[in-house]
C-alpha cells in the first residue's frame, strides 16, 4: 500500500488504554512528528495493573514500574508529555467520567490531530480498546462544545482531524522508515511487558527474543489509520 503524505501537526494528543499501545499503534508516526517539531502528548487510560501473568504479582509496584516504564518511553519515542488516566485495567468504561477525562485533556492540551483505537474495529476481543476507542471519539464531541460538562473549566476546541490505529478500514498510510528503530526502542523500554506482549523471553535467549520482535515491528513498513477529517 502506497503512504500518504500527511503534514505534522503542531500538536498532537495520542490516547491509548495501556500504557504501551500507543507506541504499537503510532510510534514511528509520532516520533517523525515529534522531529518535525510536534508537541506530543499521550494519555494512558488505565494504570496496567493487569499486565503481567505472574499471579504473584506485586500489584502496585507494577502500576509504578509501568508509569516509569511509559515515560522512558515517551522520551525515547518524541520527548512526549504523558497524562495518566488511572482506571482500573480491564474494568475500563467509556461512561461519563472517562469522556470528561478525555474531554479536559483535549481542553488542556488543544491538539489539532487526536489519535486513539478504532473503536468500530471489528472482532476485538480486549474490552479496555473498544471502550478507550467510544471514549476518544466521545470526548472529542464533548471537548468542541461549550456546553458539555459545565463547570469543568478550560475553553472548549475543536481539533482538526482524528486518526484511529489498529483501524478496521483504514484510509491513510504513514511512512515509517526513518523512525521505525525509535517505535521499537520505545517498546522495548515496556520492559514489564516483554514476556506477555512482545514474546521475549527474559530467562531464555534474550537478544534472539528482541531480534525476532524488531524483526516484527520493522516487516510491517507503514503504519496504517482510519483519518477522520470532518470533525
Ligand atoms: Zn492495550
Amino acid at each position: 500500500m502506497s503512504t500518504t503524505p500527511f503534514e505534522p501537526p503542531r500538536r498532537a494528543l495520542a490516547i491509548g488504554a495501556h500504557p504501551d499501545d500507543v507506541e504499537f499503534g503510532a510510534g514511528a508516526t509520532l516520533a517523525g512528528w515529534a522531529d518535525a517539531g510536534t508537541e506530543i502528548h499521550l494519555l494512558v487510560l488505565t494504570d496496567g495493573s493487569k499486565g503481567t501473568w505472574n499471579p504473584d504479582e506485586d500489584v502496585p509496584a507494577l502500576v509504578a514500574r509501568r508509569r516509569n516504564e511509559a515515560r522512558a518511553a515517551a522520551a525515547t519515542l518524541a520527548h512526549a508529555t504523558v497524562h495518566f488516566g488511572g482506571f482500573v485495567d480491564g474494568e475500563l468504561i467509556s461512561d461519563i467520567a472517562t469522556q470528561r477525562l478525555v474531554c479536559w485533556t483535549i481542553r488542556e492540551v488543544r491538539p489539532d490531530v487526536v489519535l486513539g483505537h478504532d473503536p468500530w474495529k471489528r472482532y476485538r476481543l480486549h474490552p479496555d480498546h473498544r471502550h478507550a476507542g467510544w471514549s476518544t471519539v466521545d470526548g472529542i464531541v464533548a471537548a468542541r462544545d461549550p456546553h458539555f460538562f459545565p463547570g469543568l473549566g478550560g475553553v472548549h476546541h475543536r481539533p482538526e482531524r482524528l486518526l484511529l490505529f489498529e483501524a478496521d478500514e483504514p484510509n491513510l498510510w504513514i511512512d515509517t522508515g526513518a523512525t521505525i528503530d525509535r517505535k521499537v526502542e520505545a517498546l522495548l523500554c515496556h520492559r514489564s511487558q516483554w514476556r506477555s506482549t512482545m514474546h521475549i523471553d527474559a530467562d531464555g535467549d534474550v537478544e534472539a527474543g528482541v531480534a525476532r520482535f524488531r524483526h516484527r515491528i520493522i516487516e510491517r513498513g507503514d503504519e496504517a489509520f482510519r483519518l477522520i477529517a470532518d470533525l
